[in-house]
């Protein structure tokens, strides 16, 4: 314990050596005070037996005077620490004896030795603690007797050594307690830096501020250890920093992360995987509840389009939007989260009844259905939506996705921006659906699609072209429409093997078809908006139209617009290759879809054929027929071809061939026919 600090051990250490060194001192000044004592008392009593001796002389010459001789030792009373004296004849016998207060006279005989007295030698000298003075009374050449003084030495020295030290102590003390002051004052002095150092040593143990500073004064070492220390603290607090910076970031990382796991990170809304979890809790407490839950599935329309135009940072600021105005429209507690790209899912909170599903399916589509004014964009996005009921999907989570997302299809399919609500029997539909697209490899395999040639005619209703339209007469399911098969081909990755058949047997044809009008009809061919990304396709079609030396100016490719809104980049590409080789472009359907006319001037097009909806509505509607007049003039304009599509009277005919549309197509002229069929006529 003593021993545990070093400040201890040296105070210890030095205090002790201070008391040895006192000790020493005071000891070898008693040992030096012992011998001068002995010298004085040696001399006293030399002196003073002498002086006795030659006193004893005339007393003892002749006649002895004892009384004389006693009184004359008395003398001796004086003298404190004189044990006895004898006073001895010249033959050593007894002549007087003096006591002094401290001696015992019956212990004289025995104190007496004679024969070790003969021995002795004149003068003082010390034996057994004693002093003890023999002297020779009278002249050595006639003696006349001796005189022995015994003084007592251990006693007087003991007193006296004990005088001297009570006498010295308290100065000792004094030089001690100095001494000792002194250095522990000056150990103080020297260890101060040090416990300062362990002070703030311990104060940064509790604190854990590791910016706190020893102060660097002191000695050498001292100041230099506390240098050192300071700098190992620096090293420590830049560490310490960098560590709990590094520690926020990995909190905040993990904060992040399970921001990324459950959120989706444009919109903050619930992901796929947050809203699974939920959907099944929910369904469980439905079964257990026997409640009902519904779920919607929502799917914007012409998304890609938005992005393709106008970039997808701005795609980015739609779907924000997008979420908000989902959001205002539904209530707090239904659940929306967005599964990835422009799909939705919500889950409703409570279960609404036919009426009120309504209701909030129409808020959402027309909602959403209003332009989003994005930087100074006006951009426009429509919704379709699936309702399905956990119900119908036996509370199972992924039926019940799958049936949304059934009903979902169903609304693309039935025209956008609506809704519909999931029956049972579109299970069947999509059980077609899956067949249709399981079969699409081998019904090429087994040959089971044709080509059927529609004609198309000029104002003079001569025949200057045709449309290549597939037909494929399955043997499992009998005839299936290509307006049926297409769009499921597009959705399951099929239609490029049915572009590359229908290009390959179109080519084969081609000659056959041509000679039929004596002239170089041209041939159309659809392409779907998924064959414009695949560059590989031009090379086939380049392949093809050598292997079966086609003329290439013979050959026109129709594609909607919906393949320019994907991706007008790579549409462009794609569709410059093919006016490079001297086929002709035109583009399908125009007005049904998105119209955006503004891309119109944009792209390389030979002919732009009116959709059938138009055509239809001619004198019908006068909107309809005012927007075919300005499509037919803007088209002129623009130095395009006009192919009026799906005329079926002769009043469309006229009114067509009138407002100066080129090409007329539709049942009023020819309906689409196989090659036998064609060669027949
Ligand atoms: P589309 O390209 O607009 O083809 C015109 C469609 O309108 C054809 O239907 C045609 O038979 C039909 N049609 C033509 N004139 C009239 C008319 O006067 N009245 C009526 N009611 N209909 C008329 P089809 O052959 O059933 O094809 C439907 C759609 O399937 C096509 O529309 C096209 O988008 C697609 N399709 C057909 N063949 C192919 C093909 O080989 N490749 C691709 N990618 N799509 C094709
Ligand atoms: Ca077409
Ligand atoms: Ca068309």
């Amino acid at each position: 314990m003593l021993f545990r600090t070093i400040k201890n051990t040296t105070t210890t250490l030095t205090v002790v050596a201070i008391v040895l060194v006192c000790a020493a001192v005071v000891a070898s000044s008693i040992e030096e005070y012992e011998k001068l004592y002995l010298e004085a008392t040696r001399g006293d009593l030399d002196g003073l037996s002498e002086n006795l001796a030659s006193d004893l002389v005339h007393l003892i010459a002749s006649d002895p005077d004892m009384f004389e001789v006693t009184t004359t030792l008395l003398r001796l009373d004086r003298y404190e620490n004189v044990k006895y004296a004898v006073v001895f004849d010249n033959n050593w016998q007894r002549l007087n004896v003096y006591f002094g207060p401290l001696f015992v006279p019956e212990e004289l005989d025995s104190a007496i030795d004679i024969n070790a007295l003969k021995q002795q030698p004149l003068g003082v000298s010390v034996k057994n603690s004693e002093l003890v003075a023999l002297k020779l009374v009278g002249d050595a050449r006639l003696p006349l007797g001796y005189l022995l003084i015994v003084n007592d030495l251990s006693g007087p020295l003991y007193n006296s050594k004990l005088t001297l030290f009570k006498s010295v102590l308290p100065l000792v003390l004094l030089v001690l307690f100095i001494a000792i002051c002194v250095s522990m004052f000056i150990q103080r002095r020297l260890f101060q830096p040090l416990s300062r150092l362990s002070q703030v040593a311990k104060k940064i143990q509790d604190t854990h501020d590791y910016s706190l500073r020893i102060d660097t004064g002191g000695k050498q070492e001292v100041a230099e250890l506390s240098r050192d220390i300071n700098s190992m603290m620096e090293t420590i607090n830049a560490e310490t920093q960098k560590n709990a910076k590094y520690t926020q970031q990995l909190k905040e990382q993990q904060k992040a992360m399970e921001r990324l796991a459950n959120f989706d990170g444009l919109t903050g809304l619930p992901n796929r995987q947050f809203f699974m979890e939920t959907l099944r809790i929910e369904l469980a407490k439905a079964t257990r509840d026997q409640h009902n839950l519904v779920l919607m599935y929502f799917d914007l329309d012409g998304f890609k389009g938005v992005n393709d135009s106008f970039g997808h940072e701005i795609g980015d600021l739609v779907l924000m939007e997008v979420c908000n105005r989902t959001r205002n429209i539904l209530r707090d507690g239904d659940l929306i989260s967005r599964l990835g790209g422009d799909e939705f899912l919500i889950l409703l909170h409570n279960e609404p009844n036919e009426l009120e599903l309504y209701s909030i399916s129409e808020r959402l589509v027309s909602g959403l259905n209003k332009p989003f004014q994005i930087q100074s964009w006006e951009v426009q996005v429509g919704v379709s939506i699936g309702i399905a009921r956990a119900s119908d999907s036996n509370f199972n989570v992924s039926e019940f996705i799958s049936n949304a997302d059934i009903a979902m299809y169903r609304s693309k399919m039935t025209g956008r921006s609506t809704h519909t609500v999931f029956v049972p029997e579109m299970m069947e539909d999509n059980k077609r659906r899956l067949l249709i697209a399981n079969s699409i490899s081998n019904a090429i395999k087994e040959n089971e699609f044709s080509i059927h040639y529609q004609g198309k005619v000029n104002s003079d209703e001569k025949i200057v072209g045709y449309e290549a339209l597939i037909r494929w007469k399955s043997e499992a399911l009998g005839m299936v429409s290509p307006a049926e098969f297409i769009p499921i081909a597009e959705q399951s990755g099929k239609i490029l093997s049915i572009t590359k058949w229908v290009i390959k047997r179109v080519c084969q044809e081609l000659a056959q078809v041509q000679k039929l009008q004596n002239n170089e009809v041209v041939v159309s061919i659809n392409l779907s908006a998924h064959d414009i990304k695949n560059v590989g396709l031009v090379d086939y079609i380049r392949n093809m139209f050598t292997r079966f030396n086609v003329n290439n100016p013979s050959i026109e490719f129709e594609v909607t617009e919906s393949a320019y809104l994907e991706n007008f980049d790579i549409a462009n590409q794609f569709l410059t290759q093919l006016r490079e080789m001297g086929c002709s472009i035109a583009l399908d359907d125009f007005g049904a879809g998105y119209s955006s006319l503004g891309y119109l001037t944009q792209i390389e097009l030979n002919t732009l054929k009116i959709d059938k909806q138009f055509v239809d509505n001619l004198n019908v509607s006068k909107r309809s027929t005012l927007i075919t007049k300005t499509i037919i003039e803007m088209a002129k304009q623009l130095n395009l071809q006009i192919c009026a599509e799906g005329v079926e009277t002769r009043e469309q005919a006229e009114f067509l061939i009138e407002n100066g549309c080129h090409q007329l197509q539709g049942y009023l002229f020819s309906k689409p026919k196989s090659l036998v069929e064609l060669l027949d006529v």
